[in-house]
């Protein structure tokens, strides 16, 4: 197998889309413009024995590139369309190949998006990028800066549980611990994590800033604090729980994960206070729990309510470096 006919095996591996007048093969891709809305584009890289394992199986490298991306797009409240893959793979291997293919075909089509193009080289470790194209609402965008004191800060489904699951993956010891069912759940998690696509499009319009959790719930809401020039009160009563967290034998390591575990890819916003009534339709309409976990406030600080409703420092570095104006 050489160059193109990898390229050929991805040239196939995603459904055509209407819009894309040019796909793989020429020196470009083109694309009809959106009409009536603005081009959105998002790009993130996954590199080998920093985002995934070495040896990592290729559904796993292609769910988690194709989850980290599209989650950019759910946490800007936009829609994807197409994509481009750039590839550099230290050798070729055929099955891997197929593997890789098949598993990214079948999420891009899951998500109506078309692989549009790329470029492949050979190099000392795997290293894959991803860029989607797509559109969003001038309007309705969902921005990091739009946070005002007094929002609702809410987020979906249960951070946590990724970090724990890559814990289970690093240490078989950790996952024997636990039922396999839930040790199985959380390793799902960090593995085939799921883009809130839904729950982006829902939010639009309603939302005033989001953002999506890849960093760690306490590093991406200083994020929004910063862009929002406001402050945040979280309670830690109020994170979501699960019965695979609960099941996670040590608290510390489990209220680690729930703060300032990454890879969760689940959205983290801020509703007007008037619109908490929605919460219930909004969780319908995006098929996701949402918990409401604190507030915005006009003090440009994060301040962190343990269960007595006391302040406290988390041990993580993140807080250090994202908690305070
Ligand atoms: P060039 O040398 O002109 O850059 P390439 O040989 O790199 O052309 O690419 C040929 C075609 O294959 C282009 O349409 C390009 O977008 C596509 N392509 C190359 N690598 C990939 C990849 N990893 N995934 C998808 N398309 C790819
Ligand atoms: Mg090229």
């Amino acid at each position: 197998m050489d160059e193109f006919d990898l390229i050929a095996r991805l040239a196939t591996c995603t459904q055509r889309r209407p819009g894309t007048r040019l796909g793989i093969g020429d020196d470009a891709a083109l694309l009809e413009a959106p009409v009536g809305a603005l081009l959105a584009v998002a790009t993130d890289t996954l590199v080998e024995g920093v985002h995934f394992l070495p040896g990592c199986p290729p559904r796993v490298v292609a769910a988690r590139a194709l989850g980290a991306n599209l989650s950019d797009f759910a946490a800007m409240g936009a829609h994807p369309r197409a994509f481009t893959l750039a590839l550099t793979l230290p050798s070729l291997d055929p099955d891997w190949v197929e593997g890789f293919a098949l598993a990214l075909g079948r999420l891009a089509d899951r998500h109506g998006i078309e692989l549009i193009g790329g470029d492949t080289t050979q190099g000392p470790a795997l290293v894959i990028t991803l860029q989607v194209l797509g559109e969003v609402c001038e309007h309705t965008a969902l921005r990091r800066d739009g946070a005002r004191p007094g929002d609702l800060l809410c987020v979906s489904g249960v951070p946590g549980e990724a970090a724990l699951g890559l814990a289970c993956l690093l240490d078989p010891a950790l996952a024997a611990a636990l039922e396999p069912a839930l040790a199985a759940r959380l390793v799902a998690r960090f593995e085939h994590p799921e883009p809130r696509l839904a729950l982006g499009s829902t939010l639009a319009g309603v939302a005033t800033a989001a953002i999506d959790i890849s960093d760690g719930l306490l590093a991406d809401l200083g994020h929004v604090c910063r862009a929002s020039g406001c402050g945040a009160r979280v309670e830690i009563d109020r994170l979501p729980d699960s019965a695979a967290l609960a099941a996670w034998p040590d608290a510390r390591a489990r209220l680690d994960a729930r703060l300032a575990g990454g890879d969760d890819y689940e959205l983290l916003f801020t509703l007007p206070p008037q619109a908490a009534a929605r919460l219930p339709e909004i969780e319908g309409a995006a098929g996701v729990r949402i918990a409401v976990i604190g507030h915005m406030t006009a003090e440009p600080r994060l301040l962190l309510l343990d269960t007595e409703g006391r302040p406290m420092e988390p041990a993580q570095r993140g807080y250090r470096h994202f908690g305070t104006a």
